[in-house]
């Protein structure tokens, strides 16, 4: 028997967060991915929404960790879904902090909304709880890298490296069509291969068809030496007796950062001044990327991480009352903290403090999302809302776009244009609308491709 295999894209359709692609075939929905929609609230809103077609699946699949691809299980383990979750153990590792962060950050915007009475509906719910993370990361079943696993007859996927962060992948499946086998892949969130921490993306020979994500489909990153940027604004702004902040996401540019200002100091590069990681979950994340050595370059051995994840000096700020005391000391330093869009966190505190001061600084270090308050901090808004209080920007503000975790324009023809044979269809996804169709028009012109940018809720047969 063969069948037509469908697709439905349920977020990251002309967008970056809330990745759920529905995958049906003979009769069984799959699906790809299961993130959360986040953002401003008109976006948030949209978590929701709960799909009548995303009940009663098979299985779910995740390529990563990120909440923008995991965020969501929990509210499906609280609608029902007791299915299999497949992911790699890399990211079944992630998610057993980032589920449980997630769901507290939930709990906690509920309670809020109730005690400022700002919901129309009260009380505020969470859109899930603790409980039901703990309760999804039960169903989570391990995958290795490389290993067909079967879903159904004549339907199967397996893991390829993606390079982006600790356990992330390119899923391919294969199926039965019509016309014979066919390989679908969804790149996930492709990696770059400029990370000095994690294992390059693995090429593709063959696919029939191709999703693939869009984040930096506009763009091409600098190539410039990281090294030398990082040693120049924090030799200023240290030269200065400031604070150099660093909103970080908790898992991958933390790190990689980590990696890059031990060097530094290893080096002679910068002052040793004091580098305070003041993020809890990116010090569990940074214990779980030693784990996994087999995920790390070659070059960087177990214990050679290991010296320079933990060097003596960073400082490990754990408890949140040795993070306010932190906020308000007026010593030199580096402070790294989550979260990396200032959707919210400690991050917001040591803001609050450091912006109003001329002699400090704020080094953005990735993607800052539509509506976020990083876009506006970063296109130089001079005053910015925190916690309801309006802060004005003295601080000096920069940004290095070259720690991206993500693939970039010309990253993805070039990984693209590796394939032996590439795909006759192509569906552009996770990117806002102008990164999607720039991407879309350098597949069609630079490769002959066929592509079609994602439509939400729209179902696309594969023939
Ligand atoms: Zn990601």
């Amino acid at each position: 028997m063969s069948y037509q295999l469908q697709l439905q894209f349920f977020g990251a359709a002309q967008t970056v967060t809330g990745s759920k692609t529905l995958l049906t075939y003979d009769g069984k929905k799959y699906l790809i991915d299961c993130g959360l929609f986040q953002g401003p609230k008109e976006i948030r809103q949209k978590n929701w929404e709960d799909s009548p077609e995303l009940k009663n699946l098979s299985a779910i699949v995740l390529t990563h960790a990120h909440i923008d691809h995991s965020g969501y299980l929990p509210r499906m383990s609280s609608l029902g879904y007791t299915g299999p979750v497949y992911s790699t153990v890399g990211t079944y590792d992630l998610c057993k902090i980032m589920l449980i962060d997630a769901a507290y950050l939930q709990e906690e915007d509920a309670r809020f909304a109730n005690q400022k009475k700002y919901s129309s509906n009260s009380p505020a719910l969470p859109l899930y709880t603790a409980k039901d993370a703990e309760k999804i990361l039960q169903q989570f079943h391990s995958v290795p890298f490389y290993e067909w696993k079967q879903l159904a007859p004549n339907l199967s996927f397996r893991f390829l490296r993606a390079g982006h962060i600790l356990g992330s992948a390119v899923l391919q499946i294969s199926f039965m069509s019509p016309a014979g086998m066919k390989i679908l892949t969804f790149t996930g969130d492709l990696g770059n291969s400029r990370s000095f921490i994690l294992r390059d993306p693995d090429p593709v020979i063959e696919s029939d068809f191709l999703v693939c994500e869009s984040t930096y489909g506009d763009r091409v990153q600098p190539r410039e030496d990281i090294f030398q940027q990082v040693s120049q604004i924090v030799s200023k702004v240290i030269g200065r007796g400031g604070t150099l902040i660093v909103p970080a996401f908790s898992v991958g540019r933390t790190q990689e950062l980590l990696y890059i200002m031990s060097r530094l100091i290893r080096d002679g590069k910068i002052p040793s001044v004091p580098i305070y990681l003041d993020s809890p979950m990116a010090q569990t994340a940074t214990d779980i990327y030693r784990k996994h050595a087999e995920e790390l370059k070659s070059d960087i051995q177990d214990g050679y991480l290991q010296a320079h994840l933990t060097g003596v000096v960073f400082r490990e700020i754990r408890d949140s009352d040795q993070s306010m005391l932190l906020c308000m000391s007026t010593e030199p330093k580096i402070v790294i903290s989550a979260a990396g869009m200032l959707t919210g966190g400690r991050v917001l505190h040591h803001l609050k403090a450091k912006l109003p001061d001329e002699k400090s600084g704020v080094l953005f270090v990735g993607y800052q999302g539509v509506g976020t308050k990083g876009l506006l901090l970063k296109s130089g808004w001079k005053d910015i809302r925190i916690h309801q209080q309006k802060v004005s920007v003295e601080a000096e503000i920069f940004s290095i776009e070259q720690l991206s975790a993500h693939a970039d324009a010309d990253d993805l023809l070039k990984w693209v244009g590796a394939m032996k044979k590439r795909p006759g269809l192509t569906f552009i996804n996770h990117g806002e609308k102008n990164a999607s169709e720039t991407l879309g028009y350098l597949f069609r012109t630079e490769l002959e491709m066929k592509c079609i940018i994602a439509e939400e809720n729209k179902v696309y047969t594969l023939e």
